[in-house]
């Protein structure tokens, strides 16, 4: 029971979604916001590989605030 839990991102997977200070989750390419870090990554990745937002994605998140 004392193992230690090492999570282990995928090695290529290097960056990581980041919560900001109200806990939520960024997507680093377009800036919403998510509730959960799955959702950002989801959106980073699609951001990532098509350079635009998938609405269906977006829909679920809030847009970045300056
Ligand atoms: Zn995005």
């Amino acid at each position: 029971m004392e193992r230690t839990v090492n999570v282990n991102v995928g090695v290529e997977d290097k960056r990581m979604v980041k919560a900001n200070t109200q806990g939520e989750y960024v997507c680093e390419q377009c800036g919403f916001r998510y509730e959960t870090e799955s959702r950002a990554r989801q959106c980073e990745n699609w951001c990532r590989e098509h350079k635009s937002c998938n609405l269906e994605i977006i829909a679920h998140g809030k847009p970045p605030e300056e």
